[in-house]
């Protein structure tokens, strides 16, 4: 197998750190290019203003006297800060002074002038003040500075920089390691959550970071949100699982039974009929089941995608009613439907949660009772009732009816526990909720209340 390239085998955390640190170094290279030009000109700008202000201070300690003859008071210097002080006559003739090593002694002289002058490998500055004596004499005071060593500038900062630049590099590497292995936790933890998910040890298990805006929070809040469809896909696929083959034995049981029994005794075709009867009641009992659960479990995955439209909800709910079959038992329907209501819903799934209801409602209503539909808008929300005086639930059953199987009425023969917890997760989807008021004996009453709007997708 070929090996990874070095910057894939290494870490990002190696990675980003080494950046940083170049970076840095980089930085504080910069840094070191900028302070020697500036502390150069820095340098040349202080010695020049030196120079000056040295010439002029000595202007006064210097003078000829009546007979011509130089005079010096006593404080006056011929070298001071850095500055040669040189004297010459009126006719540029030198007087007095030191000169410095390799200055062209031949610089004009001009008054009140700064110039440069270069001698051998030195660059001088120099300042020259004309001093008048009496009618026509005087006094040439010319101030020479050498020009700052740019070597020695040089030498000064780096020596700087040797010291600090690999306390620079050292604190950025490692300073710059701790932010990384900081904002690398979160992944981390991320990583030893998904390993453990996907070596299947713990579905429960959550990242658990506080969901913050930063990119490792609102990551793992994703991941977290993956890991709950996850475990709800599962749990559901185990719990389908679980009622399907729980609900399916006893029918098949039946049914084998049944064609035992047959076999063994059954001999005119009225006694075969009989047994292919009861097959059959329990085949259609099977079929109904099995594609209920089937129902439940696409909405449980999400494989049905509920298909949001506008729908004229007061329309739907009539159509609904009018289907309903109530002639038989003598019941009454009465609707009292808001016109002009509108949803958004998916209607074929609306449909069967509806029916649903109104099923429940024929099934536990008494003979010739009556069933009441409702529909109105009311502060924001749709609500949907229907309503019937039949047998009622007891209070303690009242929580339990929207569990899958619950039934209250064990010895109706028609029916699986399903109708009402399909209702519950087609009106949450709906974004709704649903809930019961009932008096055992008086009769029920179902709301459904929708959110007036469109849903998020
Ligand atoms: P099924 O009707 O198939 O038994 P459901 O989930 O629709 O299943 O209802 C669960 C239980 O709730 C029913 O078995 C019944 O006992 C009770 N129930 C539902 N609707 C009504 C109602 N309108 N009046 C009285 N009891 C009801």
């Amino acid at each position: 197998m070929r090996e990874a390239p070095l910057k894939r085998r290494m870490s990002i955390k190696l990675r980003i750190t080494l950046w940083f640190t170049a970076f840095m170094a980089g930085i504080a290279g910069l840094c070191f290019a900028v302070i020697l030009m500036v502390s150069g000109q820095l340098a040349r700008r202080e010695s020049l203003s030196q120079l000056a202000v040295t010439v002029q201070e000595n202007r006064t300690k210097v003078r000829l006297d009546e007979s011509g003859r130089l005079s010096m008071d006593e404080t006056f210097r011929f070298y001071q800060n850095n500055v040669y002080i040189l004297l010459y006559n009126k006719k540029n003739a030198f007087l007095s002074g030191q000169t410095p090593p390799d200055f062209p002694v031949d610089t004009p002289l001009e008054n009140g002038v700064t110039k440069a002058a270069s001698g051998g490998n030195e660059q001088f500055y120099v300042f020259d003040l004309w001093l008048p004596s009496g009618w026509d004499d005087g006094l040439w005071l010319r101030g020479v500075v050498q020009e700052p060593d740019s070597r020695q500038i040089l030498g000064n900062v780096f020596n700087l920089f040797t010291f600090i630049l690999p306390v620079i590099i050292l604190s950025a590497a490692f300073g710059g390691y701790l932010i990384v292995r900081r904002a690398m936790k979160p992944i981390e933890k991320i990583t030893e959550a998904a390993d453990n998910i996907s070596e299947g040890k713990d579905l429960s298990r959550r990242i658990g970071l506080p969901e913050g805006t930063d990119e490792a929070g609102r990551l793992a809040g994703a991941f977290d949100r993956m890991f709950e469809r996850l475990e709800e896909s599962f749990e559901a696929e185990k719990q389908f699982a679980s009622d399907a083959s729980h609900e399916l034995r006893t029918p098949t049981a039946v049914i084998l039974a049944q064609c035992g029994y047959m076999k063994k005794y059954a001999e005119t075709e009225e006694e075969y009929r009989e047994g292919v009867d009861v097959i059959e009641r329990q085949a259609q009992k099977m079929s109904l089941l099995i594609n209920r659960l089937l129902d439940m479990t696409r909405l449980d995955f999400g494989t049905q995608k509920p298909v949001w439209e506008e729908t004229d909800l007061s329309r739907l709910t009539e159509i609904l009613c009018e289907e309903q079959d109530t002639k038989k038992r003598g019941i009454i329907l009465e609707t009292d439907l808001e016109e002009g209501i509108s949803a958004w819903i998916d209607p074929h799934l609306f449909s069967r949660a509806v029916n649903n209801l109104l099923e429940n409602a024929r099934k536990y209503g008494k003979d010739n009772g009556r069933i009441w539909v409702r529909l109105s808008r009311r502060a924001g929300e749709i609500a949907l009732e229907v309503e019937d005086d039949g047998i009622g639930i007891a209070p303690e059953h009242q929580e339990k009816i929207w569990q899958r199987f619950y039934q209250v009425e064990t010895s109706r023969e028609d029916g699986a526990g399903l109708g009402l917890s399909m209702v519950r997760q087609i009106v949450r989807l709906h974004g709704g909720t649903v809930r019961v008021d009932s008096m055992l004996g008086k009769g029920s009453c179902f709301t459904v209340l929708l959110p007036d709007g469109k849903p998020e997708q």
